[in-house]
């Protein structure tokens, strides 16, 4: 799910999105006090109450005495009655009770008009929830003077109610200072009051401006020597203080600018629709903001005449007919608000052109929270659970609704969405494609075959993350759901699984933060590289997902002859025997010694050994079906999702990176740190199945490279490329074989490495290189000529070239005996002026000779300890089978020339093993080089008697032997393969000989 954005060519969600009044928590509920950093010489604000934040009584009065058939002014006059001893200003000082004071000012008022007043009703309506309110502007404003870091203080003539409260009907949290004359007992205009005031903020008259209503006050307060504005309007007076300040004081709509040129509506029809719209009372000039991303449908911020509206409208010109469909977003919204789910309340949808030009929508600003990151920076785990709560809950809601009772039945087609869904992207995809990604390829073989089984089919918001969603600012509440660009109806799980993307993706994902429309072509490519990965671990955890669903007896459904053997290891009669050699008492004793048998490991390796035996037993036997059918059918040039689950096992159980001799990693760095010895048992039991190593992360040719990396690589060259391999998430190649010339003889290897500007550029025609096409392989360690002078040992040097870069092409896969060897394959490759920076040398130029010997060394006789478990694994294969089967009236077992062949087997493979061994435990007291002639014996014999044993086990099978069902035929064409790789027989033998003729005549 989480590619679609990737492919989407519209940018038109932005605009919707943007629509929106948008902060982050951080930033809406900071502290407070922020540094003073506007505002000149003042330092404070001082309200006064009625007539500045709340109506006036004089104004509530005139209404009032309209409605009541009251003659005009009775409330005003009666208010100012009296003076300073008058009824009001005494109740405003504290000094009698409501009710006292009602009984005296229903007096007054009734002297004065000549009637009786129903004064207990005007108060009630002067201070009831509906009257005394704060006006919206005043509020805005206070929030921006103290966002510039001024103070703000209220001063207000108030009285107390009979609840024995104060009437202040304001959040008192929005003052620094709030001063109340019923509380203080001393009234405006009196100074006292102001001093209080000013002494209360610590300032000086001339650092504050006083605001009120009535013209004796603010005489009063610019007496004092306080700026002043005299209120007649609440609106006039912000924009008189905007003036004295020198900033805004409106609340700044996000994420809006002015209008375009090219983007400009016209604004006399769309008022007068407007004024039509909402109410011919409506007055005040129509406010007009474009939001910043509206490219695609245009949206515009309306403000007009108190109301807060969003214009959104098609772009001009001619379009498909499917694209910017605003009158679908109006619909979805319509009835989903209908159905209860909260989304923006849309107001009226004009497909008449006429108006400005094209169709839109209206819909009414809703101010609230979003939150853009999230990770939920500053809130609380359990606030961050509440919202992610919340998210879900609105979702259900979304997938609950009855789109049918909601008249949305033919909203999208019915049925097959996901399908549909993957095949549009990969289409997508193809239309945009720059370069090839390896896990896309393969997850766009592999999705299309792992589609869910059964669908639901609902209303599905098509892009449902945390940023679509507007908050409640004080409640954990989703108040509306938006961007309904990509809604129909299809599977819900798909919007659930978008909604999780945000967990999996790195929080600097530009995804993320709404920044992806804006990407650049390079930066798409990195994202899409990095989604596919992504997407392509869940491909591998759902490959492991239903091998670990796998009935409890499903492996046991593999045939026993495929299985034969192994299990048996060591101890079944008939199996292999060991001599045990006496324990070693410490855990390394085994260094040293020449350990002919497991049992003769040290406890801790002996441990290990068991460990892996059971891992190849519980999971690598079982899983060779599987495999085996993988690497014949069309997807096997995908790695197998099973061999990177079992991988990760094999990681978890610390059967990974064992091949690292102790002599080349003595740290234990980066491996198990074994000796030759100890790892010669452990990879015999690998080679016991083709697959094996490669789980464990022991296999050729990466076990080489990552060897020459650990000796001769720089700690820059280590992190680049030591850190992927050995944590298995990289593959890589050797390559010098060359078509054109012998390459038994290196010497001969012809590709140029040419240095030019800095770099180095290589040209050159390989073949024969293993793994160049698995789509893990990122490095190729490269063996060319720099020098064609030197002398001959100094003429090649060894670059690690990056797969990717350019110059680089597979000509084809080469066969063994028709075999590919997919994924990883041995490929013909050209190298044609391909650049790589000159940090890419190992070791220097020159050395190329000296790193392929170091490289060969191990990796050499890791090949033999393998065969030896090839050889073990054939040799029981035959058994069993020869067991089982009866051939002219007896078993096979009985035939003499079947036990002849068991027993020269079995002769062989000790043979074989016994001289591995040797060369192992040579490596291991006198090095690789002193070790020079064991490795070449064990060379020349190890493929050819493996290539000996496995041909005896195919001849007893009959011709099931040749087939793909076993492992034989496989290990046969293997063992003959390497009586080339690493060098051919002859090579091997002509250097027995030479040393043999050399020191022993
Ligand atoms: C399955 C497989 C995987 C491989 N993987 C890689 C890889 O990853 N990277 C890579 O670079 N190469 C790889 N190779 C290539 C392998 O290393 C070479 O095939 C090998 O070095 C021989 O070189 P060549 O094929 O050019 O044979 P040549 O050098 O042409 O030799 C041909 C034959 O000449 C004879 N001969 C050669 N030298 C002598 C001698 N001194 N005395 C007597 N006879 C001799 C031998 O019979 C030899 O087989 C792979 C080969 C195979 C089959």
């Amino acid at each position: 799910m989480c590619l679609r954005r990737l492919f989407r060519s519209s940018h038109l969600h932005w605009a919707w999105r943007a629509a929106f009044l948008k902060h982050s928590r951080c930033g809406h509920q900071g502290p407070w006090r922020w540094t003073h950093s506007g505002g000149g010489p003042y330092r404070a604000v001082i309200f006064d109450m009625g007539g500045v934040l709340i109506p006036s009584p004089g104004k509530v009065a005139a209404e009032w005495e309209v409605q009541n058939h009251i003659p005009s002014g009775t409330i005003l006059k009666a208010l100012i009655t009296g003076g300073e001893n008058g009824p009001w200003l005494k109740f405003m000082r504290g000094e009698i009770t409501k009710e006292d004071f009602l009984q005296e000012f229903r007096r007054i008022c009734s002297e004065i008009s000549n009637t009786s007043v129903p004064v207990d009703n005007f108060f009630s309506l002067l201070t009831s929830e509906q009257v005394a309110k704060q006006f919206p502007v005043m509020t805005e404003a206070i929030i921006q003077i103290r966002a510039k870091g001024l103070q703000t203080a209220v001063l207000s003539n108030n009285f107390y109610l009979s609840n024995g409260k104060s009437f202040l009907p304001l959040d008192r949290k929005q003052f620094d200072v709030v001063v109340e004359s019923c509380v203080e007992g001393v009234c405006k205009p009196d100074h006292r009051i102001y001093k209080l005031c000013l002494e209360r903020l610590g300032l000086q008259p001339s650092e504050s401006i006083f605001l009120d209503d009535l013209g004796q006050n603010v005489k009063a307060a610019a007496s004092l020597g306080m700026r002043t504005i005299k209120v007649n309007d609440p609106e006039a007076a912000v924009k008189e203080l905007e003036t004295l300040l020198g900033f805004t004081l409106r609340t700044v709509i996000p994420n809006t600018h002015p209008v375009r040129k090219t983007m400009e509506i016209p604004k006399d029809s769309l008022e007068k629709y407007l004024r039509d719209l909402l109410g011919t009372q409506t007055t005040g000039p129509l406010e007009l903001l474009q939001f910043d991303h509206g490219q695609s449908n245009p949206t515009y911020y309306i403000k007009l005449a108190g109301h807060q509206l969003v214009l959104r409208k098609k772009p001009p010109g001619t379009l498909l007919p499917s694209a910017h469909a605003v009158e679908r977003e109006f619909r979805i919204m319509k009835a989903l608000a209908s159905a209860g789910v909260p989304v923006p309340k849309v107001l009226d949808l004009c497909e008449d052109s006429r108006v400005i030009g094209t169709p839109f929508y209206l819909m009414e600003y809703c101010p609230g929270l979003i939150y853009k990151d999230p990770s939920l920076p500053g809130l609380e785990p359990s606030q961050r659970r509440a919202v992610y709560a919340a998210m879900n809950r609105v979702l259900c809601k979304i997938h609950s609704v009855d789109f049918k009772a909601a008249g949305l039945e033919d909203y999208g087609k019915h049925g097959d969405y996901i399908p549909r869904q993957v095949q549009t992207w990969i289409k997508q995809y193809r239309a945009s494609e720059t370069s090839t990604i390896p896990a896309m390829e393969r997850l766009i073989e592999w999705l299309p075959l792992h589609l869910p089984r059964q669908e639901k089919i609902t209303v599905v918001h098509g892009d449902f993350r945390l940023d679509n969603l507007l908050f409640h600012p004080e409640k954990t509440e989703v108040l509306a759901v938006f961007d309904w660009e990509l809604s129909t109806l299809g599977d819900p799980l798909s919007d659930v699984a978008y909604s999780c993307m945000a967990h999996y993706l790195p929080p600097s994902f530009p995804i993320l933060r709404g920044q992806a429309s804006s990407a650049t072509a390079e930066q798409s490519g990195k994202m899409t590289e990095f989604m596919s990965d992504l997407a392509w671990e869940f491909a591998v955890k759902e490959g492991f997902r239903i091998f670990k669903g796998m009935p409890a007896t499903k492996p046991l459904t593999r045939s026993y002859h495929t299985w034969a053997g192994p299990r048996s290891l060591p101890s079944t009669p008939g199996a292999r025997s060991y001599i045990p050699l006496p324990e070693p008492s410490s855990a390394h004793a085994s260094k040293g010694a020449l350990v002919i048998s497991p049992e003769g490991l040290s406890p801790p390796v002996r441990e290990l050994y068991e460990r892996l035996k059971q891992f190849m037993d519980r999971h690598v036997y079982p899983a060779e079906p599987e495999l085996r059918r993988h690497q014949a059918s069309a997807e096997r040039w995908t790695p197998s999702p099973l061999v990177e689950d079992l991988k990760e096992k094999a990681k978890a159980k610390g059967l990974w990176n064992l091949f690292l001799p102790l002599e080349t990693d003595p740290e234990r760095k980066y491996g198990a740190g074994l000796t030759n010895v100890e790892y010669a048992h452990l990879c015999e039991l690998m080679g016991m199945s083709l697959y094996a190593p490669e789980i464990f992360n022991c296999s050729a040719p990466d076990t080489g490279n990552m060897e020459l990396l650990v000796r001769y690589g720089t700690e820059e060259q280590k992190a680049r490329w030591l850190t992927p391999l050995l944590e298995g998430k990289a593959r890589s190649c050797f390559a010098m074989t060359e078509p054109q010339v012998a390459s038994s003889d290196a010497t001969n290897i012809e590709s140029s490495i040419r240095e030019e500007d800095g770099f180095y550029v290589i040209n050159g025609h390989k073949w024969w290189i293993s793994g160049i096409l698995d789509p893990r392989c990122q490095l190729c360690v490269f063996m060319g000529k720099t020098d064609p002078h030197a002398p001959r040992h100094q003429q090649q040097s060894v670059l690690l070239v990056p797969m990717d870069t350019p110059g680089i092409k597979v000509i084809r896969p080469l066969t063994v005996y028709g075999l590919d060897d997919a994924p990883g394959g041995h490929g013909e490759v050209l190298f044609e002026q391909v650049r790589v920076p000159k940090e890419s040398m190992v070791l220097g130029p020159g050395r190329g000779f000296e790193i392929a010997q170091g490289r060969l060394g191990p990796g050499r006789i890791h090949h033999c300890m393998r065969l030896i478990g090839h050889s073990e694994r054939a040799l029981a294969l035959m058994k069993a089978r020869v067991k089982s089967r009866v051939a002219f009236g007896k078993p096979l077992v009985e035939q003499g020339t079947l036990l002849a062949d068991i027993a020269q087997s079995r002769v062989e493979i000790e043979q074989a093993r016994l001289l591995v061994l040797k060369a192992a435990h040579l490596m291991d007291v006198v090095g690789n080089k002193a070790a020079a002639l064991d490795i070449a014996m064990i060379k020349m014999v190890a493929p050819s008697m493996a290539y000996r044993v496995i041909d005896r086990a195919i001849q007893a099978f009959g011709a099931a032997g040749l087939s793909g069902d076993y492992p034989l035929a496989q290990f046969f064409a293997w063992a003959r393969a390497l009586r080339f790789a690493d060098g051919p027989d002859e090579v091997h033998r002509a250097a027995v000989a030479k040393m043999e003729l050399k020191n022993r005549i």
